[in-house]
């Protein structure tokens, strides 16, 4: 038990929430620590089960059931409990390097596979683990990771995204000289250009990345391997090569009248609007983006969401959110029992603030688009939206989603943001450093390794695992470096 069963008596509570009036204002941050007393009292509800499923980080039916960092979370749990915050710092820092970004944006693959979940709100792990770093680095306590010893090798990683950072953290910390190349103006991969500012404050990234700099790791930005410097020259410089550069490729939709104008990829789009909000110190927001204009975001995932959030904060007019599977459950189906991740219906940040300004929930399922509609001069006036229906694939058991013809509807828009997922790596930079990748474009490696094709090239994050998430790519960052330095050295301390 972490103390007093705190399980037994105090029910779960998160820290405040800016109301949706007051935090689509601007573009801040708008989840508050809870006062101190109040988040041991959280930490109490640990039950220091057993088996804690939470730091498991197995995979169950295709889903990853508690955390892929295995963060020992009943023991930080416990010493939050007690007060320790030192203490439960170092503990989190032996598995995860960078608690910063996962406690604003992780899903908390932790909390769906709590054992308090099972009959009551699981414990607030995702907040406790804010507590612990945002303490951590007021306090001072955050080392910068400068090595005592250089071991005279280089690692070049592609790629300043969280499967990147961590890598050359990592390598970093052993002695290796270490160089990051980032084809965008600013690091950060989609924690800063694709992940928006209220939910991931960008100052976050730079307190990290000054103390990485500081330790000595260097990055090149506005360098694009494979364009600006060919992979041939990066072999020669450096020991070992780690591609981190992303599921890049973003799925589009071909309908006809997809060249109007007004349509753009989601990522493209919250990449721009961040690139202005940073560039101008937060001063301007790029309204004319959006202001007065009827959105229409396609896909229903969190991509979507930060589209449907963004928007509000630039004066949309209205925004549709078109989702082609079926509305999921309120509650778990006997066919996805815990510890499984949750298939439920979930109401994000964004559809709630879409709820309050536009009075109902911007989803659309079962629905997609046939044919985008232009004006005389080419702009985008119009969607033509048709329904689908499900049908079970005889062979594969898989769910098909079929088109109802005749349950064409248009309705009006101008702006389109395609938020469709992501098809994989891009094929310059696999082409120049001649690694194999999969059917999906994924880089291929051994099962449960990050050496490439190619002697000396590893790889990382959603460019070898396919778009996922952030604890992933900080996970498959840190074990990628682990192999790196095992073949630098013949054996690793990492
Ligand atoms: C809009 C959006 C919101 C998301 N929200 C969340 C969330 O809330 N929580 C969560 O857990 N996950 C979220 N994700 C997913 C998460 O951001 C990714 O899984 C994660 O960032 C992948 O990390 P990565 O390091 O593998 O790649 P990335 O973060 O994509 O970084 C790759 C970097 O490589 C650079 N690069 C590519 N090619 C080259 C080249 N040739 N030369 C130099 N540099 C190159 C890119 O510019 C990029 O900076 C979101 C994704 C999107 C698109």
């Amino acid at each position: 038990m972490s103390t007093k069963a705190g399980y037994l008596k105090y029910d779960r509570v998160d820290g405040t929430v800016l109301k949706e009036e007051e935090r689509t204002k601007d573009f801040q941050e708008f989840h508050l620590r809870l006062p101190f007393q109040q988040r041991r009292e959280q930490a109490e509800r640990c039950m220091n089960c057993g088996v804690p499923f939470c730091q498991n980080g197995t995979m169950i039916a295709g889903m990853a059931s508690g955390c892929p960092l295995h963060n020992l979370v009943p023991e930080i749990n416990t010493l939050v409990a007690h007060g320790r915050l030192e203490e439960a710092f170092r503990r989190l820092s032996m598995t995860h390097s960078f608690p910063e970004f996962t406690c604003r944006v992780c899903p908390a693959l932790c909390e769906a596979a709590c054992t308090c979940g099972v009959h009551d709100a699981p414990v607030a792990t995702k907040e406790n683990e804010k507590e612990v770093i945002e303490y951590a680095f007021e306090h001072g306590l955050v080392p910068d990771g400068k090595p005592k010893v250089r071991t005279g090798k280089k690692v070049a990683v592609i790629g300043s995204g969280p499967s990147g950072l961590a890598a050359a953290n990592l390598l970093n910390r052993r002695g290796h000289e270490v160089t990051v190349y980032e084809r965008k103006d600013r690091v950060g991969g989609l924690l800063r250009y694709g992940i928006p500012n209220m939910k991931l404050d960008k100052s976050v990234i730079d307190r990290r990345v000054g103390l990485m700099e500081e330790a000595g790791i260097r990055f090149l930005t506005g360098v694009d391997v494979g364009r600006d410097v060919p992979a041939s020259a990066l072999m020669e410089q450096y020991d070992s090569v780690i591609l981190a550069c992303g599921a890049s490729n973003p799925r589009d939709i071909q309908v006809p009248g997809r060249d109007a104008e007004g349509i753009f990829f989601a990522v493209d789009f919250l990449g721009m609007v961040t690139k202005k909000l940073l560039d101008t110190d937060f001063a301007e927001y790029p309204k004319s983006l959006v202001e007065g204009k009827d959105v229409l975001v396609i896909g229903g995932g969190d991509t979507g969401n930060d589209c449907v959030g963004t928007c509000i904060r630039l004066g949309a007019k209205s925004v549709r959110q078109l989702e082609m599977m079926p509305q999921p459950p309120v509650d778990r189906l006997p066919s996805n029992p815990w510890p499984e991740w949750p298939r439920v219906l979930k109401v994000d940040y964004g559809q709630e603030e879409a709820i309050w300004k536009y009075g109902s929930d911007p989803r659309i399922y079962q629905t997609t688009v046939k044919e985008f509609v232009k004006d005389k001069k080419g702009h985008l006036k119009e969607a033509v939206l048709i329904s689908l229906r499900s049908e079970k694939d005889e062979k594969s058991g898989r769910l098909r989603m079929i088109p109802v013809e005749g349950s064409e509807k248009k309705v009006k828009t101008s702006l389109v943001l395609i938020a469709a997922g992501f098809l994989g790596s891009e094929q310059y930079v696999t082409e120049s450093f001649s690694v194999s990748t999969d059917a999906r474009t994924n880089v291929k490696t051994e099962p449960g390794k990050y050496l490439t094709t190619r002697k000396g090239v590893y790889t990382a994050g959603d460019m070898h695992r396919g778009q996922s998430l952030v604890v992933w790519a900080i996970a498959e960052g840190q074990r990628a470096a682990r192999e790196v330095d095992e073949d630098l050295m013949g054996y690793s301390n990492l």
